[in-house]
């Protein structure tokens, strides 16, 4: 199995984990750092709807935790036509992705498309010492 298969495994299986009941819409998402590491997130409904945290939310507090600073690589697996991050999780990949960083966008079948975070978000803010 590739690294990027297992990647796409990995999101695919926490995604099922998701807890979605107001949406039904379950979303996955799998993070690799370049030392190999896997960190992975589901999205978290409540029903007080901002409460709730996406897929690529919960991969970045778990990566965190874990003392990882970069994202190399990301998997986010839903099950629509083109589950792209939302405007937020853009925003988490801009603060936390590495300069290659690619995010590869899948359906439950297999990944679709594959963006820079430049494409995602171009312009993006940052702050100049943002990093350690
Ligand atoms: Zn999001």
């Amino acid at each position: 199995m590739s690294d990027l298969n297992a990647l796409f495994e990995a999101a695919k299986s926490v995604r099922e984990k998701a807890y979605a009941p107001y949406s039904n819409f379950l979303v996955g998402a799998a993070f690799r750092t370049p030392d190999g590491s896997v960190f992975t997130g589901c999205n978290v409904e409540n029903a007080s709807y901002p409460v709730s945290v996406c897929a690529e939310g919960g991969a970045v507090s778990a990566m965190i935790a874990a003392g990882h600073r970069e994202i190399e690589e990301a998997v986010v697996v839903g099950d629509a036509a083109l589950c792209t991050p939302c405007g937020i999780c853009r925003q988490r990949f801009a603060e936390f992705g590495a300069d290659n960083l690619v995010v590869h966008i899948a359906d439950l079948n297999g990944i679709k498309r594959s963006f820079t975070l430049e494409e995602l978000l171009p312009a993006a803010f940052e702050l100049e010492d943002r990093k350690d």
